[in-house]
């Protein structure tokens, strides 16, 4: 059983409004345990809303869709679903009298044009919207040699659409699925080796058809593992992902660092608080941006205590201990174990990271160069020179984290 979720509107396909019906109604049905296949977003056009009904009728056991049950002319659901299922519009008396009594609430008179939001298929259920003028369709439509499809078509009005999900769609959807299915999922949160890298490290796990599903993406360098399960409840989903997600950590080992919504900042913190460590940084090519992040996951009074930002050269005397590297060195060349030596010294931490320049380069087709990091504790240093290429959008947000990671390796038990 899957479904497709249509939404409606030239607010919407003119980029004028973003589409959260969807993503709520999605969320919704995966709570269910039905898989949603498609989204279709559609414009105000009779023609394209008959031909998006047809095709969701063909390729889907459950739709719903939102927007377009309105009094104006270019509210053409009503309309549409009588199209693409061959049926005629009558009127619902029940449904009427309500839109009436809405009004006369209201104190204004009914616009004739309302008669028509009383308008159904023939065949179909009305569902009820108790604060709103637009009440809903739910039509089944006969498919050959297959079971039914079902559609349910709902205000685009959020609060409207969300009051009729909870009193009337979700309990009928839950009712026809026959037994009640959750969906679960478990995020797994992943640094440091590329996306085809780490997929060849998870032999048969990211396939499609298995059972716990895995999937993959990737932002800013992090890659989050996603495990999705469906069962009769949470702790059976629960059960089910564990042997996937420990196949995972066995797989990647300090690849994984943390899970759900971790970042790596949090990781590192929580290394150190449970070790009762302290943390500095000096940055030049991220800017603040290592310290902002462990300023937020540290707190007050948390294992960080402090950073130094570099714009240039001459600004390094603000690391006593530091010389500055001669003019015509390249950036990947500077000694930012020193720095950061001199830096945890200065903020008296147990460890002290450094992000030195990003490097420049020379023209077309010249090498990227590379980041010089380190990072220091009592008794030693460790540099790193990760390749400094990618898409600028991202590059500083990566060079922070593989500073980060640099520490968070360094204190992770082999
Ligand atoms: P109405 O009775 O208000 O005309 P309707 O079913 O015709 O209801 P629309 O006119 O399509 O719904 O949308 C009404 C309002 O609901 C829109 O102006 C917009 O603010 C909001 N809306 C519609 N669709 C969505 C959506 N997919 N996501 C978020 N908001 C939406």
């Amino acid at each position: 059983m899957h479904a497709e979720v249509v939404s409606i509107g030239d607010e919407l396909t003119s980029g004028q409004r973003l589409d959260t019906n969807s993503q709520w109604l999605s969320e919704r049905l995966g709570e269910l345990g039905i898989r949603v296949l498609y989204h279709s977003t559609v414009g105000d056009d009779l023609e394209a809303n008959v031909r998006v009904f047809r095709e969701a009728f063909d390729r889907a056991d459950f739709i719903v869709c939102t927007g377009g049950l309105g009094p104006t002319a270019d509210d053409l659901t009503r309309q549409a679903l009588a199209e693409a299922t061959g049926r005629d519009l009558v009127q619902d008396d029940t449904a009427l009298a309500h839109i009436q009594a809405l009004f006369a609430r209201r104190q204004r008179p009914m616009p004739d044009r309302n008669v028509c939001q009383a308008l159904f298929p023939v065949g179909s259920n009305v569902i009820p919207n108790p604060h709103g003028t637009a009440p809903g369709v739910d039509i089944s439509v006969a498919r050959e040699g297959r079971t039914a499809a079902r559609l349910f078509a709902l205000p685009g009005v959020p609060a409207e659409m969300v009051e009729m999900w909870t009193e009337t769609v979700g309990p009928a959807l839950a009712a026809a699925t026959g037994e009640v299915r959750v969906i679960r999922h478990r995020r797994i949160k992943c640094f440091g080796v590329g996306e085809s890298d780490l997929e060849q490290m998870l032999p048969d796990l990211i396939q499609r058809g298995r059972q716990p599903s895995v999937g993959i993406t990737v932002s800013q360098a992090t890659i989050t593992l996603r495990i999705t399960a469906s069962g009769r409840n949470h702790d059976e989903c629960l059960a089910a992902i564990e042997p996937t997600a420990k196949t995972i950590y066995d797989c990647l080992g300090s690849v994984v660092f943390g899970e759900e919504d971790d970042e790596l900042q949090q990781a590192v913190i929580r290394q150190l608080r449970s070790r009762g460590e302290t943390v500095a940084v000096v940055e030049w090519g991220t800017g603040g941006l290592v310290a902002d992040w462990l300023s937020v996951a540290s707190g007050s009074d948390g294992p960080f205590r402090g950073g130094l930002v570099i714009g240039d050269r001459d600004a390094l005397v603000a690391l006593p201990s530091v010389t500055a590297p001669a003019a015509g060195i390249v950036a990947w060349d500077f000694d930012v174990a020193s720095w950061a030596e001199a830096c945890r010294h200065q903020f008296a931490t147990d460890y002290a990271i450094a992000v030195g320049p990003f490097p420049v380069a020379d023209g077309d087709g010249q090498e990227p160069g590379m980041l010089p990091l380190a990072v220091a504790w009592k008794g030693g240093t460790k540099m790193a020179t990760p390749a400094f290429a990618g898409h600028p959008d991202i590059l500083k947000a990566r060079s922070g984290k593989q500073a980060l990671n640099l520490l968070r390796l360094h204190l992770t038990p082999d």
